[in-house]
């Protein structure tokens, strides 16, 4: 149970949101754009992201490792969109993969980032690796010695030498949801840290493989810097004994993983990001290398919002429920993660806060933006936006009740830019066939 309205203040230095209203009586805006002017246009349920914030988050990171060589690689499975992946790259991201997939999309929109491109995720198809292979990706890191070994016979086959990293578990407890933790022996990610010198060891003569780095991730929406440092640490410490048995590391790959405040008002994301890049600086101890971060929520998580227009307002017993055009389909975090957004409304009205559900029209329970909160009044027709949902969202969106996707729109400065389309119904039915051949 939440006990405060969501308060949005004109935008400040400590606001951690592009979403505010310009004047008191003026409808919520993204940066200099009336979210009711794109509702309007575009329809609803529509996600809305700042540029500038994007652009400005990549900045705060950037500037807080100018102490050492380093690449930010955006972790695209927070965000895939082609306009997105598009600006990070102009401003010198580099990209974190999980899949061929968004491989391809990286190509598709900044084939000159290849270069800058690290190949997560412990199930990689030898078409995936083929594929990096040839585009020339910087590094991948391997989640398996049975991995390394085919990784090893694909390069050979292509005759190229692959730079790898192993994924090392340092069997490190964050506190996070469990489904989105990762650092345990427990999990299946990654290499207990215990066996990765005996790995690099055994491939070290391998002419198809570079020992290139070493890389680690614990997990995601970790608010604390204290779980990083002693990952990194423990890194470190391999990083130190691999040098001692004549294998010189070049990178050490941090993951991502940083969280954000999905409830506060304020939260101070440069101060938040100094104190992680000093812990993880801190624990890195003499190592003369590249550092490489791959940051994904964080870069996009507060540019987005999910627009959506209030169908119904009905009473069940004591309960009252906000029914949105918006469902679980579009935002699945609530559901899947027991995930807290904040919601404001576009154009609050005066009145006594209520408690409600906000919800969608999907049939599952499970369909909900937020119980028992307290909202300022809403009336059937109003819009709302659901704050924080610029990553995790769009990017696990699906047809579920055979529901279009939303339309996307990129705000910088004044100007609103539709970057992906509504999907329409023969979008949906179009891979489909029903015809019984005779
Ligand atoms: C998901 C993931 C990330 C990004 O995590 P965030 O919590 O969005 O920063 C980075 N690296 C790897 C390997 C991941 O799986």
């Amino acid at each position: 149970m939440t006990a405060s309205v969501t308060q949005i203040s004109p935008s400040s230095p400590s606001s951690p949101r592009p979403f505010h209203h310009p004047q008191p009586e003026s409808a919520l805006h993204c940066g200099k754009v009336s979210l009711e002017t794109l509702a309007k246009r575009h329809g609803t349920p529509l996600y809305v992201y700042s540029a500038d914030q994007i652009v400005e988050r990549l900045a705060i990171f950037q500037e807080a490792l100018a102490g050492r060589e380093h690449l930010v690689c955006y972790a695209v499975k927070a965000n895939s969109a082609l306009a997105i992946l598009k600006l990070l790259a102009s401003c010198g991201a580099g990209f974190d993969i999980v899949s061929g997939g968004e491989l391809e999309r990286v190509l598709a929109v900044a084939p000159e980032a290849a270069g800058r491109v690290v190949f997560s995720g412990a199930g990689k198809t030898l078409a995936e690796i083929d594929r990096a292979l040839t585009a020339g990706i910087l590094q991948f890191n391997v989640e398996s010695e049975a991995e390394l070994e085919v990784l090893a016979a694909r390069a050979a086959k292509l005759k190229t030498k692959a730079r790898f990293a192993l994924r090392v578990n340092p069997d490190v407890f964050a506190e996070t949801h469990p489904y989105i933790s990762t650092g345990l022996r427990e999990h299946k990610f990654g290499i207990d840290i215990r066996r990765a010198l005996g790995i690099y060891k055994s491939v070290a003569g391998n002419r198809w493989l570079e020992p290139y780095g070493v890389s680690v991730h614990i997990g995601s929406q970790i608010r604390s810097a204290e779980p990083f440092g002693a990952a990194i640490e423990r890194v470190s410490k391999l990083v130190r004994q691999l040098k001692r048995e004549g294998i010189a590391l070049q990178v050490v790959d941090a993951g991502g993983g940083l969280g954000i405040d999905y409830h506060a008002g304020h939260f101070d994301a440069a101060a938040k990001v100094r104190e992680y890049a000093e812990a993880v600086e801190n624990a890195l101890e003499g190592f003369e290398g590249r550092l490489l971060i791959e940051p994904g929520r964080f870069l996009v998580a507060q540019a987005g919002a999910l627009v959506a227009r209030v169908l119904y307002v009905k009473r069940n017993g004591k309960k009252t429920f906000v029914i949105t055009d918006a469902a679980m389909n579009d935002l699945i975090r609530p559901a899947l993660y027991q995930a807290h957004h904040e919601i404001a409304p576009v154009r609050p009205r005066a009145g006594r806060p209520r408690i409600v559900d906000v919800v969608g029209p999907v049939c599952e329970s499970g369909d909900f933006f937020a119980r028992d909160r307290k909202l300022a009044p809403i009336e059937p027709g109003d819009l709302v936006a659901i704050l924080d949902a610029g990553a995790y969202g769009m990017a696990q969106s699906s047809n579920y009740n055979t529901r279009p996707r939303p339309a996307e729109v990129l705000v910088e400065g004044s100007k609103a830019r539709l970057i992906r389309r509504r999907e329409t119904m023969a979008d949906l039915l179009w891979p489909e066939t029903f015809t019984v051949e005779g």
